[in-house]
């Protein structure tokens, strides 16, 4: 048995690398990495939607599109106060900035003009926070909510983690917009209650988590509950987490929870359809969801090679000998497995509808693709394009020498290269020609 010091270092090292992950997606894309999306984010109206739906305590709410219908949600709230939510899937949303000057992408007020007023600063324009790229994320839709008093904030998450090979609660009684802090400075405030899945939560392990985040009395047992039908849903829906912050309590005795995220892996999509329809997608690129629709997944980077691969790692490796000879990718287009022809033309379509774009580079390895099947869809999309751009292409594997022979007999200028350096070197020679 680790010491329970260890275990809540553990922990809180755990909270921050979870914290820092889309931050760090957002770093690794700036600096040239493929992030390929892998997980569907719930934005707070879906996942506090799904929460009341499993007896989960949340406030009354309406979710608006216009200013107009924000005025309109909060007059109907009829509610004492009212609060205002920028609704994104970052965090830090609070202590943000869009560009349209307002500070803070939640506001309470109890003026309901002042909540259309409010939201037409938001809906529309982007919101900058710790945990979005510099320019912000497009606001398209706010929640008006009705606002409780908040009497503590506390910190409660449920995370399938990997190093336990099943869900841990991890909560603080120290909740609330700095949390990232606390579990940076103070550990021994991340407290944690490690889940077997099979027996699933036990009465004393919500009680002890209760106890730890500093509910007291009645509270103790309210939170407790609360606790239990977190995790019930977070199994139900098949999550790798749902994470409260602030799970706060109430001047009135009330255990609320004030904030809401659910994330899931894109393995759940088979069991959770009616969840994952709730995807928006509002949030990507219209490239990336254009890409989508073809099975391809597409990353934006901001060079001038356009980049053709199959899968994430060779992705990786083309990218990173890019970088090695002296270029920078412009995008890439991951192929994946199972191929077919017109995925390849869809394929080089999307790649040069980018402006940037001043060479192609194709770097695949046929394993279960065949290359014949690669090398068809590369010829005819050269033709129908008309391709001005000059294209590198390095196949390897399945049928590679048919393939070959289909792009030498086809008449088109396109260079021939026998491994990936090979390729990188005459794609970066050929935009730093002109
Ligand atoms: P985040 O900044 O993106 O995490 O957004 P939150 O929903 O957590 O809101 C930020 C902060 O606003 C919370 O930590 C609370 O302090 C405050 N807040 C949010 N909703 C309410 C509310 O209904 N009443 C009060 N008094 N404060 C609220
Ligand atoms: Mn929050």
């Amino acid at each position: 048995m680790a010491s329970p010091v260890a275990i809540a270092a553990q922990a809180g090292k755990l909270l921050r690398e979870r914290a820092l992950r889309p931050r760090l997606l957002a770093v690794r894309s700036q600096a040239g990495h493929l992030t390929p999306r892998r997980w569907l984010n719930l934005q707070e109206y879906q996942s506090k939607k799904l929460m009341s739906e499993h007896g989960v305590r949340v406030q009354r709410f309406f979710v608006a599109n216009t200013a107009q219908e924000a005025l309109e949600a909060a007059k109907r709230l009829n509610a004492k106060e009212i609060v205002l939510k920028a609704q994104i899937l970052a965090g830090g949303r609070g202590k943000g900035v869009f560009n349209s000057g307002l500070k803070g992408g939640v506001h309470l007020t109890k003026d309901p003009k002042v909540v259309g007023q409010l939201a037409q600063q938001m809906i529309g324009y982007n919101l900058a926070t710790k945990q979005t790229p510099k320019e912000g994320v497009k606001v398209n839709k706010v929640m008006v909510a009705e606002a409780l008093d908040i009497s503590r904030e506390t910190y409660l998450a449920i995370l399938m983690d990997r190093s336990h090979n099943g869900p841990v609660i991890v909560g603080s009684p120290q909740g609330g917009v700095d949390i990232e802090e606390v579990a940076a400075s103070s550990p021994e405030l991340i407290f944690k209650e490690q889940i077997d899945i099979f027996e699933g939560i036990k009465d004393s392990q919500a009680q002890r988590m209760a106890e730890n985040l500093g509910f007291l009395g009645s509270l103790k047992n309210q939170a407790a509950d609360q606790i239990k039908k977190l995790y019930h849903l977070f199994l139900k829906i098949d999550a790798t987490q749902v994470e409260v912050n602030p799970f706060g309590e109430t001047p009135e005795g009330q255990v609320v929870c004030f904030d809401a995220k659910i994330n899931f892996d894109d393995n759940a999509e088979f069991r959770q359809k009616d969840i994952f329809a709730m995807d928006d997608k509002s949030e990507n690129e219209p490239i990336e969801n254009e890409a989508a629709k073809y099975d391809l997944k597409y990353i934006g980077l901001d060079g001038n090679i356009a980049c053709f691969v199959n899968g994430a790692g060779l992705a990786m490796a083309t990218c990173d000998i890019i970088f090695l000879n002296g270029g920078k990718p412009a995008n890439f287009l991951d192929l994946g497995g199972g191929v077919k022809e017109a995925q390849v033309y869809q394929a080089f379509k999307l790649l040069t509808s980018d402006p940037k774009v001043e060479a192609i580079l194709v770097n695949i390895f046929g394993g279960i693709v065949n290359c014949a099947i690669i090398a068809n869809g590369i010829t005819k999309a050269c033709r129908e394009l008309e391709l001005k751009v000059p294209l590198v292409v390095r196949l390897e594997g399945t049928n590679v020498q048919e393939a070959q022979n289909i792009l030498k007999n086809s008449g088109l200028p396109i260079t021939s290269a026998v491994d990936l350096e090979d390729a990188a070197k005459k794609a970066v020679a050929s935009v730093t020609k002109k």
